[in-house]
């Protein structure tokens, strides 16, 4: 296995909670993966949406009050790019935290005194990791699934759900252009002045000749947003990764999710998710 020192050492010691980005669906079974990771020693898994939902809140005020372009800031792959190549959009780059710093925020206020895991379907993240303070350690899909072979973890049939601050909708986040479809842009901003693009090339291309009508720049690195991150595996097309994801959407939304469970904006209360 191909170690780095982004991955916290196993077996672990003391309280982590995983969190996982939605798209891990592509890669590993639901409830599976969650029975899996607690074999593995995590005390807590959660996924990042309610992290995402509170994001949506800031982007919907950001781009109602603002005429100037706004760029997504979630994708790391467009952050660290524009910051190494495109310097002039650094003012545009929205100052909003992404779904892992927002929800490694709300895991620091539920679960105090647990170390933050990113499971994570690129190595970009390990770049954004190094330089927050919420996120303690990242494992890459392919990080994950050599552990889950090297320790024998097999899949469960046991029901479960995620142990807290659940949100349904954010699921399509991974999908390109599910921050703008999640974030109720209706009304504020008209749809021919949002740009929703996936991979480099169209990015890059944007960047360079920029359309002067886009408010909105809604772009994820790489080919059909994170289903296609480079730490999946799946032998599936991208079209067939997508809709695993609607397919996950929609078995979570019949799921009988506990209300202390689900993600209210009250217990996000006191956390400030921009910088
Ligand atoms: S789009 Fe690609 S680079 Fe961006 S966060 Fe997702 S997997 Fe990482």
């Amino acid at each position: 296995m191909i170690k780095d020192n982004m991955m916290p050492d196993f077996p672990l010691e003391g309280k982590y909670v995983a969190m996982l980005a939605p798209s891990f669906v592509v890669e590993f079974e639901y409830p599976s993966i969650v029975w899996q990771l607690k074999d593995l020693g995590f005390d807590k898994v959660v996924e990042l949406t309610f992290g995402a939902k509170m994001i949506n809140r800031e982007y919907h005020k950001q781009l109602k009050n603002s005429k100037k372009l706004i760029i997504a800031s979630p994708c790391p792959g467009v952050t660290e790019n524009i910051k190494a190549k495109f310097p002039q959009y650094l003012e545009n780059l929205a100052k909003i935290d992404s779904p892992v710093e927002a929800t490694a925020k709300i895991c620091r206020k539920i679960y105090p005194g647990y170390k933050t895991v990113f499971i994570s379907p690129c190595n970009y993240k390990k770049i954004e990791a190094e330089n927050s303070r919420k996120i303690d350690h990242v494992i890459d899909y392919g990080q994950l699934r050599e552990l889950l072979k090297k320790y024998n973890l097999k899949k469960k049939k046991k029901k479960t759900n995620f142990d807290s601050f659940y949100n349904n909708y954010t699921k399509i986040f991974p999908i390109s252009g599910g921050l703008g479809k999640t974030a109720h842009l209706k009304g504020i901003i008209k749809e021919d002045e949002i740009l929703v693009l996936e991979g480099v090339g169209p990015l890059f291309e944007f960047l360079k000749n920029p359309d002067p009508k886009i408010r909105f720049l809604d772009a994820l690195f790489c080919y059909g947003g994170c289903v296609g991150g480079p730490c999946v595996s799946s032998k599936l097309g991208i079209n067939q990764r997508k809709k695993k994801v609607l397919e996950y959407l929609d078995r979570a939304k019949k799921e009988d999710i506990p209300e202390l469970k689900k993600g209210t904006i009250e217990r996000a209360k006191g956390i400030k998710f921009t910088h």
